[in-house]
């Protein structure tokens, strides 16, 4: 493949520098590179925009961008690389960027498997597993071996199949594309993207238009796509640059609605809901419903619906499931005796309640997380920095907290139509303990709570842990409850029931961190949660203020999970938000 000159290889440049840094043990340069890299991300290539208009100086006002990083995507943009890059390459020939996507391989590491067994890439890695080499690494032993091992078949599992946080936009910016092209009438994407799975393998796009060669035209020739599988006249495949594949067909807009049904569905939906179909005396195909055709006869069956998804579902007499639902679980039924839930509307969140600033590991103030926020059309958002437990990433202690109340009652008074809340993301110490005074956490208006370390504990262990924290009557939230990170970091164990009764004993709220590498919690215990009688609460969990987006993303996992508006705290407006934990505090 041709080298893709763009911000995905600054984001890997400035990653690689990160790691190379902190390698040397040189302090603050690893984390403003990381920032770099994770500024890239978010702004893929609009990166290149700023520079063509504004140079060094636009550059410079990117969040997380600072001088000295600002010249090397200047030297990048115009040199095609980065000089000194190129050097330190020569000196560590090592695929910092491959390696390290396996969790639990720091910096360190990747230098010390380089040093010790010239281990530059994946396969020198596996094959140095393979000859359990790691272990002669001094103070590696067998267990670390074993937990690199466990992380790479975590990777390998994933690998391919995209989160739906990074695929969602590609494939929204692709349908925007195609909908420009002349002669389309729409064009949509099916599949495991319109039912907002947390991974996506490909994307499948459909689109209805008087001149399907411009529309394959038009599709080959976007700037996201790396190469061409295949282009005929109304089908064409595609890789696209971020390593998916996708797919455009174009279709007689008369059976829009039969194709569009066909390919949503996961393949447990459609198959329950043909053989509905055939109990009820009809077929089901993308082409449309139609009647059976009589034994013997030679003559088609008549077709009885194809134009809109709603049509079909109607005539088999249930109502249509929105796409998040159709996975093959109770949702045919549910629509059969015209039971599915109100599904909790996107755009229905007003603040976001997890949203950390640059008074710990953030990279904006908490004015410049306000504006974002509001920008973004909500109206208000909690800080929710990290507490002292965490002192790697400058975690907070009672009196920088205190503190930084003042600068939050400062900031509301510059502000209209927007409130910052005061709150934490305060640690839940192994035993329980949380890791600031009741105190301090009595004086904010919104406490969540979250683990950070000792993942590993017993299910028994893990649960009376968070039901010490949860029964802290300041306690609001449980932040990230299962602390998975997808394709990284298993979830912790504990009792769900349990939890859940906790829950809703004390009224505390469970967490969607819509963050895409969390998606925690899954639909699975939201609807769970749901049944329970446990309100939910939908967050970013913002380090930037591109991440502040993400709300979307949790939205989409509250439908998965069966949620209405009424069971998200956070559609309520800030006063109300206030009055319900008010009333709370008071019954406790
Ligand atoms: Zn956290």
């Amino acid at each position: 493949m041709t080298k893709i000159r763009n911000a995905q290889e600054l984001e890997k440049i400035f990653l690689e520098y990160a790691y190379y840094y902190a390698a040397q043990g040189v302090p603050f340069k690893p984390r403003a590179y990381e920032l770099a890299s994770e500024a890239m991300s978010a702004l893929g290539n609009e990166v290149k925009e700023v520079w063509v208009q504004g140079g060094i100086k636009e550059l410079k006002n990117l969040p997380g961008i600072g001088q000295s990083t600002a010249e090397k995507i200047d030297e990048y943009f115009r040199t095609g690389k980065v000089a000194e890059y190129e050097k330190i390459k020569k000196e560590f020939p090592v695929d910092i960027w491959g390696l390290s996507r396996i969790e639990g391989l720091g910096p360190k590491h990747i230098a010390e498997l380089y040093q010790h067994l010239k281990v530059k890439n994946m396969a020198d890695l596996k094959a140095a597993l393979k000859a359990h080499k790691l272990q002669t690494i001094p103070r590696w032993g067998e267990k670390s071996e074993e937990k690199i091992l466990r992380s790479l078949s975590m990777l390998e599992q994933s690998a391919g199949r995209k989160l739906l946080g990074y695929a969602l936009p590609l494939a929204e910016d692709i349908v925007e594309r195609i909908s420009q092209v002349k002669g389309v009438k729409r064009c949509v994407y099916a599949g495991s993207l319109r039912r907002r799975q947390e991974t996506i393998g490909d994307v499948d796009l459909f689109a209805t238009t008087s001149n399907p060669p411009a529309v394959m035209d038009a599709f080959v020739k976007m700037p996201q796509v790396a190469s061409v599988h295949e282009q005929g006249r109304t089908r064409a495949s595609v890789r696209l640059t971020n390593g998916m594949d996708a797919d455009l067909r174009v279709v007689p807009d008369k059976v829009f609605g039969a194709t569009l049904q066909y390919f949503t569905g996961n393949k447990r939906h459609n198959v329950l809901l043909r053989q509905y179909a055939l109990s009820k005396g009809y077929t089901l195909s993308e082409y449309g419903l139609f009647r059976l055709a009589k034994k013997g006869s030679k003559k088609k069956g008549e077709l009885v619906a194809c134009e809109t998804e709603e049509e079909i579902y109607e005539r088999l007499g249930m109502d249509t499931p929105p796409p998040e639902l159709r996975v093959g679980e109770d949702e045919i039924e549910a629509a059969l005796k015209h039971q599915l839930p109100n599904l909790i509307p996107y755009g229905s969140v007003k603040g976001d309640l997890q949203v950390q600033s640059d008074w710990t590991d953030g990279s904006a103030s908490i004015e410049d997380m306000a504006r974002a926020t509001q920008a973004l059309g909500l109206s208000y958002m909690a800080v929710t920095d990290h507490t002292k437990a965490l002192a790697f990433l400058g975690g907070l202690n009672d009196s920088k907290v205190i503190k930084q109340g003042k600068e939050i009652d400062r900031l509301n008074k510059k502000l209209h139509g927007f409130k910052i809340l005061k709150g934490t993301e305060c640690d839940i110490k192994k035993d329980g303990t949380l890791d600031l005074t009741d105190k301090t956490l009595a004086k904010l208006d919104w406490v969540g709570v979250s683990v950070h370390s000792s993942f590993k504990l017993s299910r028994a262990e893990q649960t009376a842990r968070l039901l010490k924290a949860l029964a802290n009557p300041n306690v609001d939230c449980l932040f990230h409850p299962t602390c998975r990170i997808i394709g990284k970091r298993e979830p912790i164990d504990f009792d769900l029931d349990e939890i859940l009764a906790a829950a809703k004993k004390y009224q505390v709220a469970l967490e969607i961190d819509a963050f895409p590498d969390r998606s925690d919690l899954r639909d699975v215990h939201v609807r769970a949660a749901i049944r329970a009688g446990v309100k939910i609460v939908i967050d970013t969990d913002a380090h930037s203020p591109e991440h502040l987006k993400f709300i979307p993303l949790g939205e989409a996992i509250a439908r998965r999970g069966w949620a209405t508006k009424a069971d998200v705290l956070n559609t309520k407006s800030v006063s109300d938000l206030l009055a319900y934990l008010a009333k709370k505090k008071k019954m406790r």
